[in-house]
């Protein structure tokens, strides 16, 4: 029985490993953190809309469930020459690879006096703090917003969609708290219409949610850097701010730096649209790791990390049975975004074919919290899933 190896314990490693031991095979998934964090529910942490245990899936259970072997430890490095995987405590050889490690971040000046909500799952409490310490005060200027990767020629690692919906809920609640008028929410960006990835329709429309939430934008200038406490743009402009949450473009993981493996300029893992890693027939790349192949457009998201992960699964098994017979995850690729607003959602998608913008007051936030209910249990088999979800 073939050996499966999997780098990564979040959206895209988890898919991997449920599917593979579907299977039948024999599978060890390795991560550094005990739990599976639920990037896309993680936004309410900061407003008291959830706990931090509600966005995370304990990776035991998880084990428990599906039958894989589990190891909680860091990678250091992929030694994809030599077929090794190193570990903080020790070494993992394997038949077959799957990398899901994610993505990380481009390193900005001062970064260390700003927050993300893309980081550290941690991150969203120190946020939680800092924001409950301003609504105690009765006021304050918080600026939010996201940056691109130069390195990054596609801007699929452009993460905003989490910048916008923090806003408007942060907007929100600061409302319901009575507080909006005490409050200065300044979004930044140093692009001249972020969000165009969404199409044009989200990209109108997010200049009236801008007024209907109070937030001022400053976009169009490149962001040098952070001072604490001040937002730095090209040309010596400068805004103030009692807290700063700023999402900075993606960038590939440090364990693939020196891997042997073909890497995007941006340093993405860069495979063929099976998901196999180019010049590997034993090595797949799936989910924020791995260079997205497609439409100018695409980005990186959590359901594209589930679709990759299907399908590496698929071929690899082909693979096995020594079959031809491969998939393809591109023609897949869309856009598709519930963007919260703690009041309601606007659901986005842009495929090939069409982009729209759907607005759900009210129950597109229910309809959010309740994907984040399906995913978890589902995940743990405690209901069965819906085909295609
Ligand atoms: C705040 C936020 C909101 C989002 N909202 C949405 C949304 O509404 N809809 C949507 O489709 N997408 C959304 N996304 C994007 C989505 O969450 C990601 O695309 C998805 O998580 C990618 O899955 P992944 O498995 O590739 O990476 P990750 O989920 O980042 O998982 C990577 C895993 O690798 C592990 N790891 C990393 N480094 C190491 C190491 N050195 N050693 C061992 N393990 C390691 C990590 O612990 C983690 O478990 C959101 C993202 C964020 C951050």
């Amino acid at each position: 029985m073939k050996k499966f190896l999997i780098l990564g314990g979040g959206i895209a490693g988890i898919e991997a490993a449920i599917k593979l031991r579907a299977k039948g095979y024999e599978v060890t998934l390795v991560s550094d953190r005990d739990y599976l964090f639920v990037y896309p529910i993680s936004i309410w942490i900061p407003i008291k809309g959830i706990s931090f245990d509600d966005s995370k899936i304990d990776l035991a259970q998880l084990q428990k469930v599906h039958g894989f072997n589990l190891i909680i430890d860091k990678v250091e490095q992929v030694d994809a020459i030599n077929r090794v995987v190193k570990l903080s405590n020790g070494e993992q050889i394997y038949d077959y690879l799957f990398i899901a490690l994610g993505m990380q971040k481009v390193q900005m000046k001062g970064a260390e006096n700003t927050h993300t909500i893309c980081g550290a799952p941690a991150q969203s409490l120190d946020i939680a703090n800092e924001l409950e310490k301003l609504v105690e005060a009765g006021r304050g200027k918080i600026a939010i917003g996201f940056g691109g990767n130069p390195k990054d020629a596609k801007g699929s690692a452009v993460r905003g969609g989490p910048a916008f919906e923090l806003l408007f809920n942060i907007s929100t609640y600061l409302k319901r708290k009575k507080l909006l008028n005490k409050f200065e929410l300044n979004f930044v960006a140093p692009m001249a219409e972020p969000g165009k990835k969404m199409g044009d329709h989200a990209v109108n429309n997010l200049t009236k949610f801008f007024k209907r939430y109070q937030i001022n934008p400053h976009v169009g200038t490149k962001i040098i850097g952070f001072n604490k406490n001040e937002v730095l743009f090209e040309g010596g402009k400068t805004l103030q701010s009692d807290l700063i949450i700023f999402i900075a473009g993606g960038a590939g993981h440090a364990a693939l730096t020196n891997s042997g493996l073909p890497l995007s300029e941006a340093g993405f893992v860069h495979t063929l649209p099976t998901c196999q890693v180019d010049g590997f027939s034993d090595i797949y790349a799936i989910g924020d790791t791995a260079e997205l192949l497609g439409p100018s457009w695409a980005a990186k998201q959590g359901h594209t990390a589930e679709v990759m992960a299907d399908v590496a699964v698929y071929n690899a098994h082909q693979q096995i049975l020594g079959s031809t017979k491969t998939r393809s995850y591109v023609d897949k690729v869309n856009i598709m975004c519930m963007m919260d607003s703690g009041d309601g959602a606007a659901l986005i998608t842009r495929t090939t074919k069409k982009e729209s913008m759907l607005m759900l007051p009210i129950v597109g936030h229910w309809l959010k919290k309740a994907w984040g209910f399906y995913y978890k249990n589902t995940k743990l088999k405690r209901f069965p899933r819906i085909p295609g979800m």
